[in-house]
C-alpha cells in the first residue's frame, strides 16, 4: 500500500448518493421570455398549441400541379403564383400550373410540386421533363414535424441552443422555468495572490476560482464570488456567514487538508455539519460535503487538478439535482485501448488526465504527463479522464480502461 492509500476512505459512489439523497430540487419558478431562457431548467412540459408546419407547403420552388393534368399535355399554361405568406387565391383553371416557392402554401387540389430544374419555359408555359412524378412529391403536410398537443420537450430538461428556436416555432413567447440555484465561492489560502499583481515570495497565484466560476455558470447555476480570504479562523467564520446568506450552496477551495492552516472543516463542524470528508477518489482525497443552517457546503482540495475535478465529478450532479436538471446524466464510460502506461497505486479510483483519439473506429488513449493533483497542465491539455478503478494498480500499453470524455461544461 502506498503513502496515500488510507483505509476507510469513502468510496465515490456512496458519496454521491450522500450528496444527493438529501437535495430537495428548487421549486421556485419564473416565467422567461424566451429569448433569455436559454440555460434555465423547464418547470414544465412544453406542449405545442399548433401544428409545424401549420398548413402544408412546398419543399422547392418550383410548379404545382394536378397530377391528372399531366394525362393529356406536358406543357401547362401559368395560372398564378403561391410565394411564402402570399398563398395563391382564386380559380385554377384545369391543365395550367401555378408557380411556387420553397415554403409557399400549396393551392387547393395540387397534388404535386415538381422542382425548377426538371421544368423549361416555352412559349405555351412550362414544359413539365420530370418523368415520373410521384404523389405528394415536394409536399411538406400540415404537422410534418410537430402535431399540435404534441410534447415537444419535458419539465427537467435545460434549455439549449437546439431547443429556444424550436419552442419559438411554435409560437411560444414565454417559458416556465426553475430559478438557477445560486452558488457563492471562496478561495482560501494565505499564500493567494490576485492576477496583475506581482508574487512576493511564497505566494501562487489564485487560479481556481477562475476554474470554478465558469463551471458553476456552465452547470445552470448563478456564481457569486466572494474572492479570495486568508487562512484566519475569524475571517473565514464571517465568509461563511455571508455566503450562506446569500446562496443555496457554498463552495471553497483549499483548507479541508490537514495542515494546520487548513480550518475550512473545522469551521464548518462549528457552523454546521460535516456529511463526509475524505473519499477514495484521486485526485481529489480531501473533498469535503456538508451543511450549513442555510446552504449546501462543498469543500473542494486547494489543489488546482482536485479542485476542479472533484467540481466536475462530485459537485456537478448535485447542482444538477438541485438545479430540477432531472434530465442531466452523467459522463458514460467508454472503453479504450491504452496507447501509453498509466502508473497508479490501489486504493482510490482515479482521474487520470488523458487525450483520446479514434483509430480506426476504435477509441485509445494516452495520458497527459505529469499527473499531479497540482499540475494544471494535465487538464488543460486533456479531453477526457481516464478512470482507473480504485483496486486496479498501473496500466501498461495495450490494456484496456475506462475513459470519460468531457462534456460541454469542461469541453
Ligand atoms: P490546501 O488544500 O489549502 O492545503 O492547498 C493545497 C495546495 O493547493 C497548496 O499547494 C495550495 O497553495 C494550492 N492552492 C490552494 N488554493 C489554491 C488556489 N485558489 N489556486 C491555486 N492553488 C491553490
Ligand atoms: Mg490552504
Amino acid at each position: 500500500m502506498g503513502c496515500c492509500d488510507a483505509p476507510g476512505l469513502m468510496p465515490i459512489e456512496e458519496a454521491l448518493d450522500k450528496m444527493l439523497s438529501p437535495i430537495k430540487p428548487i421549486q421556485t419558478t419564473l416565467s422567461l421570455p424566451l429569448a433569455e431562457a436559454l440555460g434555465y431548467v423547464l418547470a414544465e412540459d412544453v406542449l405545442s398549441p399548433i401544428f409545424v408546419p401549420p398548413f402544408d407547403n412546398s419543399a422547392m420552388d418550383g410548379y404545382a400541379l394536378r397530377l391528372t393534368d399531366l394525362e393529356q399535355t406536358r406543357e401547362l399554361p401559368l395560372a398564378g403564383k403561391s410565394f411564402a405568406g402570399q398563398p395563391f387565391s382564386g380559380e385554377w383553371p384545369a391543365q395550367t400550373t401555378i408557380r411556387i416557392m420553397t415554403g409557399a402554401k400549396i393551392p387547393e387540389g395540387c397534388d404535386a410540386v415538381v422542382m425548377q430544374e426538371n421544368t423549361l419555359v416555352t412559349d405555351a408555359g412550362i414544359q413539365i421533363t420530370q418523368e415520373h412524378i410521384q404523389q405528394n412529391n415536394n409536399i411538406r403536410p400540415t404537422g410534418d414535424d410537430i402535431k399540435q398537443g404534441d410534447i415537444v420537450l419535458n419539465q427537467g430538461a435545460r434549455l439549449t441552443p437546439r431547443d429556444i428556436p424550436m419552442i419559438a416555432s411554435l409560437g411560444i413567447s414565454h417559458v416556465s422555468v426553475v430559478r438557477k440555484p445560486k452558488v457563492a465561492f471562496f478561495s482560501t489560502g494565505d499564500e493567494l495572490k490576485t492576477l496583475g499583481e506581482p508574487l512576493a515570495e511564497g505566494q501562487i497565484y489564485d487560479s481556481n476560482r477562475y476554474g470554478i466560476k465558469p463551471l458553476i455558470e456552465a452547470f445552470g447555476c448563478e456564481a457569486i464570488d466572494l474572492g479570495i480570504i486568508p487562512d484566519c479562523p475569524e475571517t473565514l467564520k464571517l465568509t461563511f456567514g455571508k455566503a450562506q446568506s446569500l446562496a443555496d450552496v457554498v463552495v471553497t477551495s483549499g483548507g479541508v487538508s490537514v495542515g494546520e492552516a487548513d480550518y475550512t472543516k473545522d469551521i464548518l463542524e462549528e457552523l454546521g455539519q460535516i456529511g463526509f470528508w475524505k473519499l477514495a477518489i484521486k485526485p481529489g482525497k480531501p473533498f469535503a460535503f456538508g451543511e450549513l443552517d442555510n446552504a449546501w457546503f462543498c469543500g473542494l482540495p486547494g489543489n488546482p487538478v482536485s479542485a476542479i475535478l472533484t467540481m466536475y465529478v462530485l459537485v456537478q450532479p448535485m447542482l444538477a439535482k438541485l438545479a430540477g436538471h432531472s434530465a442531466w446524466t452523467a459522463p458514460e464510460s467508454i472503453p479504450a485501448v491504452t496507447k501509453s502506461a498509466f502508473k497508479k497505486g490501489p486504493g482510490r479510483t482515479d482521474y487520470q488526465r488523458g487525450i483520446y483519439t479514434i483509430e480506426e473506429g476504435k477509441f485509445v488513449v494516452e495520458t497527459t504527463g505529469n499527473q499531479s493533483s497540482g499540475a494544471f497542465r494535465s487538464m488543460s491539455l486533456a479531453n477526457c479522464f481516464v478512470v482507473i478503478e480504485k483496486d486496479r494498480g498501473s496500466v501498461e500499453v495495450g490494456e484496456t480502461v475506462q475513459i470519460q470524455l468531457f462534456n460541454s461544461t469542461l469541453y
